[in-house]
């Protein structure tokens, strides 16, 4: 499984070495930026893209689940749902859902969004006690006519609606949270904080969009806080014409600049995802990095003609992708500190 820890580590590490703001420069990418924006579409024909799945870090399982589920059952929305309550369920995933690592008081606290191929949405935030806080964000965008509900009123909707209450705190989540509360100095841009996520795009066989994010946020945040993730247009956006794009990170960079809703409408623009992630990348380098340089933002695109793109602050942001009978993962491309 991927650590966190060793993630964090490694862009702290980074940015330190290189001793220079990452708001200056830029580094090559890691990889081949023509390979990340592959098209499989054959445009001049007409024909639709072939299902694509992509999602922010190591969960090859979840994007296969998804891709499956699509496969089967044909609806992007569907396929997302089913690939991101795998990761929900995972008590070893110590960022989303149960196992989920809690905040500065021991709490588990979740966020959650969805948006789909018409433009509904959903969010649930400061969710607490339901392992699946993605399907729960389903039920407020297909039963409610609201786009969010937050806290205990969330939970009582979830309750209403057949969610099981239960405790999402695993051992493993407290003995982490034991061990960080011996130092417990809190910083809310500091380096102590470790933060992932699962933000997950696809498009079908009909040529639909649809994308949803889950989370149990910043470890160790204040109680109450909420990040990006359940944020339309911060931590995901969908517009069925155009594409969708998803972040992890630190949620207040994110939030700061609309990222997800930026890279959307760069993508309208004409750039590809990967140009456009890029651009909001660089957005955050520009307006925070050089005070912030140990702080990653990774993101994801998925464009209309079932092209993909990602870019992160720093090295050691990776995602999966799954199509036909692959399912890979890849490491994103960056902006990095090393540039001169
Ligand atoms: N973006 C999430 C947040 O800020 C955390 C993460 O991606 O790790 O809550």
């Amino acid at each position: 499984m991927f650590n966190r820890r060793d993630f964090l580590n490694k862009t702290i590490l980074a940015s330190l070495a290189a001793g220079v703001g990452i708001s200056s420069c830029e580094s090559k990418p890691k990889q081949d930026a023509a390979k990340n924006n592959a098209a499989t579409t054959n445009q001049s024909s007409g024909e639709k893209p072939e299902a694509t799945v992509i999602a922010t870090w190591k969960h090859p399982d979840a994007t296969q689940k998804a891709l499956e589920v699509i496969q089967n059952q044909g609806r992007a929305l569907d396929g997302i749902e089913a690939g991101v309550r795998m990761v929900e369920a995972d008590p070893l995933d110590q960022s989303v859902g149960y196992g989920g690592l809690p905040d500065r008081d021991g709490i588990v606290t979740l966020d959650a969004c969805v948006m789909d191929e018409k433009g509904n949405a959903g969010c649930v935030t400061f969710l607490q006690h339901i392992m699946h806080p993605v399907s729960v964000a389903r039920k407020v965008m297909e039963d409610t006519p609201h786009v969010m509900l937050s806290g205990e009123g969330a939970l009582q909707f979830a309750l209403s609606k057949g969610f099981e209450k239960e405790n999402l705190l695993t051992q493993a989540a407290e003995e982490r949270w034991k061990e960080w509360l011996k130092e417990g100095t809190y910083k809310p841009v500091g380096g102590h904080e470790q933060h992932d996520t699962i933000g997950m795009l696809a498009i079908d066989g009909n040529g639909n969009l649809s994308g949803a994010c889950s989370t149990s946020g910043m470890a160790f945040k204040m109680h109450g806080r909420v990040g990006d993730s359940p944020i339309i247009g911060a931590g995901l956006y969908v517009d069925n014409e155009v594409g969708a794009a998803t972040a992890t990170g630190l949620g207040e960079f994110v939030m700061k600049t609309l990222g997800a809703f930026l890279i959307v409408e760069l993508m309208r623009q004409g750039k590809s995802p990967e140009a456009a992630c890029r651009e909001a990348a660089l957005r955050i380098a520009e307006k925070y990095g050089k005070a912030n340089e140990d702080m990653q933002v990774g993101y994801i695109a998925l464009n209309k003609k079932g092209e993909y793109g990602t870019y992160s602050l720093h090295p050691g942001f990776n995602y999966s992708i799954s199509r036909k009978a692959s399912h890979e993962v890849l490491d994103s491309p960056y902006l990095s500190a090393s540039a001169g």
